[in-house]
């Protein structure tokens, strides 16, 4: 007997028919003899629906209560499905966050797991019983409903699989695994069979939306393999793994992208050590991510130009920090541009395998794609091109690197 964690995104559990769907597919599981858990997401746009709600009381909504406010769409998506498997005949019962509990820090709308408790569930599955738990939510050590951020239910899913050592993690979701690229802008994009953890890593921070990041480094830190299939085939999906079991690998991997991407300029200022600490201590105070950063100094050496580039909804308030502390970075001008994004290739076999980089910059120049900012790390190489042009560039790379 195996004892198994299957999820259920948004879409595998959009409408009753789904869910009903899902639960023939949870039966089906637990007719092979395994002991099941399953973890549900909210009923596909529940979670957005239940922000905007929020957002008309108040654009600074309160964080705890958004946390119980966001938290109910899990509540409704886990009792749907668990009353759908008891109509099958199969003994089967719904588990919210804090009734496990799910204890997590309260760091509200993205906190992290400490600790789960598992004598009760073990004792439920043991005894043929289907335990169904809502994803995305826990509850601090103050008693307070958390959440574990966006497409946190990944992140649930993984986490049970370490607290009740499971046999497998599977992930049921509405595309067939995890595709080259989207194929929403290249219809070329495939399936792929086997994956490491640094890439998958790679391509969900970088754009990729089937997977959660924290719970990709969840999988990682406890070596959880992850298995990511489609609700709707029984075909085999992507097997998330570690890099050593994978062989037969190619160059590169994946083609991610992300849109709405800013650039800032800070033009002139003055070329001595404590600069660049002057632009980027009040920005990251405020909780603004920096992405790419590119520095060049004039030919006299004197003045550099600081560049950098963050999400487009944290444009207006960067500026304003900027300009807040003006005196403090003395500068000549501020530019900024908007409407950019970040194209990136990622793969474990660039490594060993010299030339990648000149093969891209090559690829985006045939197609008059001009690249605005790079950065890179071992697995992956991320251009800033404007955001009119990421299908182009996505196509292009995804055909030079062998992926189509
Ligand atoms: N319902 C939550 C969200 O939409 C969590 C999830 O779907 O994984 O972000
Ligand atoms: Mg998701």
């Amino acid at each position: 007997m195996k004892r198994i964690v299957i999820k259920f995104g948004g879409t595998s559990v959009g409408s009753i028919k789904k869910i009903i769907n899902a639960a023939k597919i949870i039966k089906k599981r637990h007719e092979e003899n395994n002991e099941v858990i399953v973890v549900v997401s909210a009923m596909s746009g529940t979670t957005d629906d239940l922000i905007n709600r929020s957002r008309q009381v108040s654009d600074s909504f309160n964080k705890t209560e958004l946390d119980v406010l966001m938290s109910s769409g899990e509540q409704i998506s886990s009792s749907l499905l668990a009353g759908a498997i008891i109509e099958l005949g199969i003994k089967a019962r719904s588990w919210l966050g804090w009734q496990i509990p799910i204890l997590t820090n309260d760091n509200h709308a993205s906190s992290q797991i400490m600790q789960i408790k598992t004598d009760e569930i073990l004792n439920f599955i043991s005894q043929k019983g289907v335990a169904v738990i809502a994803g995305f939510q826990g509850v601090s050590k103050e008693n307070r409903i958390t959440t574990l951020g966006r497409g946190g239910s990944d992140l649930s899913a993984v986490a049970i699989a370490k607290f009740f050592q499971t046999d497998s993690c599977e992930i049921y979701t509405d595309v067939e695994g995890i595709l080259t690229t989207d194929p929403s802008i290249n219809k070329n994009a495939k399936k792929i069979d086997k994956i490491s953890y640094e890439e998958m890593l790679e391509m969900s921070s970088l754009g990729a939306k089937v997977m959660q990041p924290s719970a990709v480094q969840t999988a990682m830190t406890n070596n959880i393999s992850v298995h990511v299939r489609s609700t709707f085939s029984r075909k085999s999906g992507t097997k998330i793994i570690s890099e050593s079991d994978i062989d037969n690998r190619r160059v590169v991997t994946g083609i991610a992208y992300s849109k709405k991407n800013a650039k800032v300029s800070i033009v002139g200022v003055v070329d001595k050590p404590g600069v660049a600490a002057d632009v980027f201590e009040p920005i990251g105070k405020n909780n603004i991510n920096i992405d790419m950063v590119i520095q060049n100094t004039s030919l006299d050496g004197k003045k550099a130009n600081i560049t950098f580039t963050i999400k487009q909804e944290d444009l207006k308030k960067t500026l304003s920090i900027i300009e807040k502390n003006k005196k403090k970075i003395n500068y000549n001008k501020v530019t900024h541009d908007d409407k950019l994004a970040k194209v990136s290739i990622i793969g474990a076999g660039m490594i060993a395998s010299p030339g990648v980089t000149y093969k891209m910059f090559r690829c985006l120049a045939d197609e008059k794609i001009n690249i605005l900012a790079i950065s890179t790390s071992e697995i992956k190489i991320s251009v800033l091109i404007r955001e009119a042009l990421t299908q182009k560039a996505v196509k292009a790379l995804h055909k030079v690197f062998g992926l189509n």
